[in-house]
């Protein structure tokens, strides 16, 4: 069954019950496969699923798109009956004012993992993911908590406040949902306009040259790759090969796993993606 509640008092009611394990799954809606395919996996490993929607106002900058972020809570509820999931699904979409009240004080802030790529270009962006996650954690209690590794600095993130304050919950990593072409799904392609998705195939397309290249010639070759790229195109806001367990900078002989990530701007449309090359 499928129940939505908007109020946390109505949440606590229906978390009552004695659940072997629940699965939650934080996002901000205009669902596409890349949230279904973390409700499915919830759905496979907990008796019960919470999908909570919200647009966290504290993890938009001032001149960010929180007001144009695509609210379309509907067609969500719709997409997920069709998913016909044969275990209960909670879809949480609170209000602003039900998540932070007027006199909410606290803020999470996860240092320096926070500070680079996305960090960077968004100042307090992170801090507002992780509070919105820790109050979730606190609400929901879940087992196990499910982020795609598209945001895979959040990712991290959130996997670091987990073990810092000691959080019984699993965080669980997913894999990148991309369309035929190899766009990353995300809900800010909806903001993309019409021959736009073009242009953004950009992104994904220069990561998977920068895997090649650093497979076959070497972190050397590739950093001086996205020298150029980023001399002859504004359009990115980063674009950076890192570890990718601590996002520090490799030296050109590093053999640890690397990720490459860009961020890459249509109009004010703003995408991420990201690659990680593994050497285990
Ligand atoms: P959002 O609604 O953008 O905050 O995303 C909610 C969750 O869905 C986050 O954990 C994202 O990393 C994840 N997500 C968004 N897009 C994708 C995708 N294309 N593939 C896998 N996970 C995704």
């Amino acid at each position: 069954m499928i129940t939505t509640v908007h109020k946390i008092e109505e949440l606590i009611i229906l978390l009552k019950k004695d659940f072997n394990s629940i699965g939650l799954v934080p996002t901000m809606g205009n669902l596409h496969q890349g949230h279904l395919s973390l409700l499915q996996r919830s759905v496979k490993e907990n008796s019960l699923s919470v999908l909570t929607i919200f647009v966290n106002p504290k993890q938009f900058g001032p001149h960010e798109d929180f007001d144009n972020y695509p609210r379309t809570l509907k067609e969500d509820i719709q997409s997920i009956k069709e998913l016909n999931l044969t275990k209960d699904v909670l879809i949480f979409a609170p209000s602003s004012d039900d998540m932070f009240p007027p006199d909410f004080k606290t803020s999470i802030i996860v240092e320096d993992l926070s500070e680079d790529l996305c960090g960077r270009d968004r100042p307090g962006h992170f801090n507002g993911v992780t509070t919105v996650v820790y109050r979730l954690f606190s609400l929901i209690k879940p087992t196990r908590a499910y982020f795609g590794l598209k945001d895979y600095q959040q990712y991290l993130l959130i996997k670091k406040m987990t073990e810092d304050l000691i959080l019984p919950v699993e965080i669980i990593g997913s894999q990148i949902i991309r369309d035929v072409d190899g766009l990353a799904l995300s809900s800010r392609n909806n903001l993309l306009k019409e021959g736009e998705k073009k242009l953004a195939l950009h992104l994904s397309k220069t990561l998977k040259k920068i895997e090649k290249i650093i497979i076959s010639n070497g972190l050397r070759a590739a950093k001086k790759m996205i020298d150029d790229e980023l001399r002859s195109n504004p359009s990115w806001d980063y674009l950076k090969v890192l570890r990718a367990d601590d996002l520090k900078i490799p030296s050109d002989e590093d053999l640890s796993s690397l990720i490459v990530a860009g961020a890459y701007k249509i109009r004010k449309t703003r995408l991420i993606d990201n690659i990680v090359i593994k050497n285990d």
